[in-house]
């Protein structure tokens, strides 16, 4: 069960949930809560899994439905993992651990779906077992390194900042795409000890470049947690970096589903004097009438946004209008993933103040970009 809008798994919420399970069952069929907000079912059938999928399906229908719980409105969604045991051939452990890691793969493929357990899922999740060893391995031995990627003024083109990237050189692999090991460990609770690792490293950094703004990306799990404002308050400290020279960038995801917690945390934020910036804006279902009231200092337009701006007159339009509603908000805009003159030009005109793309360099080590500051 996933509780979306994160009022946790109370025992109210878990109960309404079970109700509604009950009646749902075929008859003969177990119900059984494993633990925390996770549900087994087990039932007999003809030997297809058309039974069990249909139940899914009919579950998921039912979670549709907001649920009251006292005097609140709860939005709760399930993702289900399906694997039989043909003419039970199968034991029991097993069945319940094939099950299992269909529900996960289920989770990873969005919200509120099935899945069947097929074999190569045990391959897979070897794979991913043997990632997250490597990556606990690589953050405790301080084996990630920060790129560093330049942001410059939109008119004059100079280098006006850095957004730090991380980069994991995986021993006997080569290097790893964060679009890759960032979820494995959000899901594997190493975010915190990665994204303070980041922190760190990029406001250190940070000390030798006065004059440039260091970009630092925040996970939602990162953000999530209560203590992260502590954190970042330590390293501040830690570090004596001028807190108005670092930018904190958040996706979007995460505030929609929170929007009073992003509030608070973002007030809390700024409360320390760092910047705070929106990214990826564009890429997810973000509305634009939400921005005024989380206060962003800043609002980066998803690369994806960018790529088509001299190509599909609708996107062009599109995108105006999305940089034109934040300019009136009275926020600064940054275009990322420019790669090209045209697009340098065009986002310009629409009225972005930074860019950020290849064109103007792809991130770099800190000695590079220190050179880059000398020349
Ligand atoms: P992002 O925050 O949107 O970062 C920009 C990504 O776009 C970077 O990929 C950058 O290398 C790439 N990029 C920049 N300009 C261009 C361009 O002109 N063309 C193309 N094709 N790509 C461009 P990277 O470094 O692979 O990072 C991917 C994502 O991983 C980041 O997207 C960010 O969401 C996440 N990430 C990276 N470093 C960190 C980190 O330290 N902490 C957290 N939480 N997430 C990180
Ligand atoms: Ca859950
Ligand atoms: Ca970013
Ligand atoms: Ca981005």
């Amino acid at each position: 069960v996933n509780d979306s809008y994160g009022h946790g798994t109370g025992d109210q919420l878990i109960r309404a949930v079970a109700a509604g399970l009950k009646v749902l069952i075929p008859q003969g069929a177990v119900l059984a809560r494993i633990g925390g907000d996770e549900f087994a079912i087990a039932f007999l059938s003809d030997g297809e899994n058309a039974a069990a999928l249909q139940l899914s399906e009919q579950i998921l229908d039912f979670l549709v439905e907001p649920l009251e719980i006292g005097r609140r409105v709860v939005v709760v969604g399930a993702s289900i993992g399906i694997a039989m045991s043909p003419a039970g051939a199968i034991d029991r452990e097993e069945l319940v651990r094939r099950s299992d890691l269909a529900m996960y793969k289920a989770k990873e493929a969005g919200r509120a779906r099935m899945t069947l357990y097929d074999p190569s899922m045990d391959a897979d999740r070897e794979q991913r077992n043997a990632l997250e060893l490597d990556l606990r391995i690589a953050i405790e031995s301080g084996d990630l390194t920060l790129a560093y990627q330049p942001l410059v003024d939109a008119g004059t083109h100079a280098l006006t900042g850095v957004e730090a990237l991380v980069r994991w050189n995986r021993p006997g692999h080569g290097p790893v795409s964060p679009e890759l090991f960032i979820p494995i460990a959000e899901t594997s609770g190493l975010i915190e000890s990665l994204g303070l690792f980041v922190l760190r490293k990029a406001c250190e950094t940070a000390k030798q470049w006065p004059e440039l703004n260091v970009s630092v990306n925040v996970s939602p799990g990162q953000f999530r947690n209560p203590a992260f404002t502590d954190y970042v308050r330590y390293v501040l400290k830690q570090t004596e970096i001028e807190a108005s020279r670092i930018t904190l960038e958040i996706t979007e995801g995460y505030m929609i589903q929170n929007p009073q917690r992003t509030r608070q945390s973002i007030e809390r934020l700024k409360g320390l004097g760092v910047k705070v910036a929106l990214d990826d804006f564009g890429s997810g279902f973000s509305s634009i009438g939400y921005l005024r009231q989380f206060g962003f200092d800043r609002i980066k337009i998803d690369r994806s946004l960018v790529m088509g701006v001299n190509e599909d007159k609708r996107q062009r339009e599109m995108l105006q209008a999305t940089v034109a509603l934040a300019r009136s908000l009275d926020i600064p805009v940054t275009a990322e993933g420019i790669e090209t003159e045209g697009q340098a030009v065009a986002m310009r005109l629409f009225g972005c103040d930074c860019l950020q793309g290849y064109l103007f360099g792809k991130p770099l080590t800190a000695e590079r970009i220190t050179e880059m500051l000398d020349e």
